[in-house]
C-alpha cells in the first residue's frame, strides 16, 4: 500500500550550521511522534553528507533536490546519481518547477535524469504541474498529462515502486496561494486514473501522490484529508521545525 510522505524541499536555504540546527530541532520534535508517515528533508548538495550524519538513527530521511543525468565526466559544477548513493542517499527530487523555469529542464532532460536515478536505485520524487495561464485557459489536465506521459509512461511497471509523484501547480509555489483541497483532489484523482489506464489499478493505487504549493500548518489537514492526496512537498514551511512538524501531524 502507498505511504504518506511529508517532504521538505529546503531549496537554496540553510548553511552548514543552520542545517545542523534545523535537523536537531526536527529530531527533537519528531522523536515522540507515533506516525507511519515518511519524513524527508532535502537540504542543498553541499550539506547532504552533514545532514545524513545528523539525521542518522532518527526517522528523518535525507534526499537531494536534483542531480545530473550523466554518470560522471566533464560537467563542471554537477553532481551524479552515484555520488548521491555513495553517501547513503536513497531519494532524489527531480523536475521541480524552479529547475524547469530557471535551469531549462524539460521532458527530454527529465527522462534522462529519471532513467539515471532509477539505474542507480534512487527513488524519485517527480515534480510537475501547470502554470497559471494553463489553469486559466482550462488546459491544466492536458499539461499534467503530457508532463507525466512524456517522462514516466515509458517506464516498466516495476519501476513505479521507486516513483513518488508531487503535483505542484506552479501558481501555488511560494505564492501563499494554494490549490483548494477540491482542486488538489480533482487533479490527484485524474493522475491516478492516467496511471490506472497505463499500468493497471495496482500500480496506480500504490503510488504516493503528494501535493505541493504553499502548504502551511493551517491548511495542511484539509488538503491531506483528501482521498488521493498522500502528503505534501513543502517549501517555505519546511524551514521551521515547528511548522514542518505541525504539517507532519496534520496527516
Ligand atoms: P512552497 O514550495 O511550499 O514554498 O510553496 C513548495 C515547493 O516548491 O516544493
Amino acid at each position: 500500500m502507498r505511504k504518506n510522505i511529508v517532504a521538505g524541499n529546503w531549496k537554496m536555504n540553510n548553511n552548514a550550521e543552520q542545517t545542523q540546527q534545523l535537523i536537531n530541532d526536527l529530531k527533537t520534535a519528531v522523536s515522540g511522534l507515533e506516525t507511519e508517515t515518511r519524513i524527508i528533508i532535502a537540504p542543498t548538495f553541499v550539506n547532504l553528507a552533514l545532514a545524513q550524519n545528523n539525521a542518522a538513527g532518527s526517522s528523518i530521511e535525507v534526499a537531494a533536490q536534483n542531480m545530473h543525468q550523466a554518470k560522471n565526466g566533464a560537467y563542471t559544477g554537477e553532481i551524479s546519481a552515484d555520488m548521491l548513493t555513495s553517501i547513503g542517499l536513497q531519494t532524489v527530487i527531480l523536475g521541480h518547477s524552479e529547475r524547469r523555469t530557471y535551469f531549462g529542464e524539460n521532458d527530454a532532460t527529465l527522462t534522462e535524469k529519471v532513467t539515471a536515478a532509477l539505474e542507480n536505485e534512487l527513488e524519485v520524487i517527480f515534480c510537475f504541474g501547470e502554470l497559471l495561464e494553463d489553469r486559466k485557459s482550462d488546459n491544466h489536465f492536458n499539461v499534467v498529462e503530457s508532463q507525466l506521459k512524456n517522462v514516466l509512461f515509458n517506464l516498466p511497471a516495476s519501476s513505479w515502486e521507486k516513483i513518488v509523484l508531487a503535483y505542484e501547480p506552479v501558481w501555488a509555489i511560494g505564492t501563499g496561494e494554494t490549490a483548494s483541497p477540491e482542486q488538489a483532489q480533482e487533479m490527484h484523482a485524474f493522475i491516478r486514473s492516467l496511471i490506472t489506464d497505463q499500468y493497471g489499478a495496482e500500480v496506480a493505487s500504490n503510488v504516493s501522490i503528494l501535493y505541493g504549493g504553499s502548504v502551511k500548518p493551517n491548511n495542511a489537514e484539509e488538503i491531506f484529508s483528501k482521498e488521493d492526496v498522500d502528503g505534501g512537498l513543502i517549501g517555505g514551511a519546511s524551514l521551521k521545525a515547528q511548522d514542518f512538524t505541525a504539517i507532519i501531524k496534520a496527516i
